[in-house]
């Protein structure tokens, strides 16, 4: 189906969203992907979900791609026997790795080492930087603190030691289990939480090579680490999430908005499938309306050339799910008029063939006003270097791999179909005349562009641009 946006919308699912019938308005309205967080249910929750979004997407006939997000080594508190409980500027607290019950005076931690990764002074953040606490002592094992900003906490809330240097390795037990359900699974994407290096990514593709499968791997850049090594993990990924909840808790929150434009840019020109997350509506998981800042947060970032845009909170406990999707879906409709087709881009300087020729489809497609290209794609990668040129036309992806189609879900303004992409390219051409007309992306007399690896048999790179009509 063909859609009036180009931008991808990513839902988180939770309580406020897991039944099929909401799966289903929210897919209506707009998500292309769900985002389903591992760090909190079940496994058997998660499953029901699957299937939920499965049962959604087959009676809409829609294609939605289903992620995973796999948790990572986050420090968490353990159960609070007052749950949840307010912490006062001032107070002292004791932390201590256990698994008994917390009070207002010792809160459990579910990491052993946590005496060993903080020093007197050191900044200890909880529920997403709400609460701040520096540590005073360290004794027996026993981190006592005061409480520098005072808040709510609550049972199995997340811990930010920015600076914190913590060996643990980058997957955990845990997650190993949560690679295995997704493949089992067959979903399409999985987030890695807290890369550091790109050497993470590689134990993870490594993993999931050895069960069998091939997901799309998107590396969470939500270290400082990561933002040091984001070049190697570029060229590692298959693309890239800008986790900014944790983010603004490891850097300053004042260079969150500069790192974020910094490396879209560089996920732009790498051509690597690139989602903006967190806080992208907030305050919408409480209000039916968004903030000012929050639409022109949106805006920018898809002028800054984001793939997508990714709702947490808002999707997965908030009071207006669908609301919210509706309200991007707007907010993205109006910042890409003014997106200048095929406009400013950043040439290669050692462009490949398919490099060139992608720039070339995008700049005639500008010159004759031509409102579709097509390209036939083995591994999704010639749809995603038109893509990366923002073309004022909608991509068709076609390919024989449902891997690929389902990929290209997360790539901005490509539509991607199954169908066998191999044929001659006079048969290729008159299929796609009718599934264009069927589809009703051109009508009669219209033009359209269609790319082609030449000769077929060797599934070579992309070297030849058509301009076809229907
Ligand atoms: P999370 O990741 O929602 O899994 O924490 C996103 C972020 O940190 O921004
Ligand atoms: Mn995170």
């Amino acid at each position: 189906m063909k859609k009036n946006i180009a931008t991808k919308i990513i839902a988180t699912l939770g309580p406020a969203s897991s039944s099929k019938s909401i799966i289903k308005k929210l897919a209506e309205t707009g998500v292309d992907i769900f985002r389903l967080n591992l760090s909190h249910g079940d496994f058997a929750s998660h499953d029901l979900l699957i299937k939920n979004i499965r049962g959604a997407s087959r009676e809409l006939k829609i294609r939605t791609g289903i992620m995973i997000d796999i948790p990572g080594p986050k420090i968490r508190i353990g159960k609070l026997s007052k749950d949840p409980f307010v912490l006062k500027r001032g107070e002292r607290i004791y932390l201590k790795s256990a698994a008994v019950a917390g009070n207002e005076n010792f809160i459990p931690v579910d990491f052993r080492d946590i005496h060993k990764i903080v020093q007197e002074g050191t900044s200890i953040f909880i529920n997403d930087g709400a609460v701040k606490l520096i540590v005073k002592k360290i004794s027996n094992h026993i981190v006592e603190c005061r409480v520098d900003i005072g808040g709510e906490i609550g049972s199995r809330k997340g811990i930010n030691i920015p600076g914190g240097k913590f060996a643990a390795s980058a997957i955990t037990g845990h997650d190993k289990e949560c690679v295995k359900f997704g493949i089992e699974h067959n979903v399409d994407f999985f987030a890695m939480s807290f890369v550091r290096k790109a050497a993470d990514l590689e134990t993870l593709r490594r993993l999931v090579k050895r069960e069998k499968g091939s997901q799309f791997l998107i590396s969470k850049i939500e270290k400082p680490e990561a933002i040091d090594d984001f070049d190697n993990i570029l060229s590692e990924t298959d693309g890239i999430m800008l986790a900014r909840g944790d983010l603004g808790i490891e850097i300053p929150i004042e260079k969150v908005p500069i790192v974020q434009k910094r490396l879209l840019a560089k996920c732009n020109y790498a051509g690597v499938p690139v989602i903006t997350a967190t806080q992208v509506l907030d305050s919408m998981v409480k209000n039916p309306r968004p903030t000012r800042a929050e639409a022109a947060d949106a805006a920018n970032a898809i002028l800054d050339k984001t793939d997508a845009l990714m709702l947490s909170q808002e999707t997965a406990i908030g009071k207006y799910p669908v609301e919210t999707v509706r309200t991007l879906r707007n907010i993205i409709y109006e910042a890409e008029k003014i997106l200048e087709p095929g406009g400013r881009y950043e040439s290669y300087q050692n462009p490949t063939i398919a490099d060139s020729v992608a720039r070339s489809v995008v700049e005639t497609a500008r010159d004759l006003n031509i409102k579709t290209i097509v390209t036939p794609t083995r591994s999704g990668h010639t749809a995603r270097l038109i893509s990366r040129y923002r073309p004022g036309a909608r991509i068709l992806a076609i390919s024989d791999s449902q891997k690929a189609v389902n990929d290209l879900t997360l790539s901005w303004g490509v539509d991607s179909i199954l169908m066998d992409h191999r044929l001659d390219l006079a048969v290729l051409i008159n299929k796609v005349r009718n599934l264009l007309l069927k589809e009703k992306y051109a009508g009669s007399g219209e033009k359209f562009i269609i790319t082609s690896g030449s000769p077929l048999s060797e599934a070579g790179e992309t070297n030849v641009m058509l301009v076809e009509t229907v």
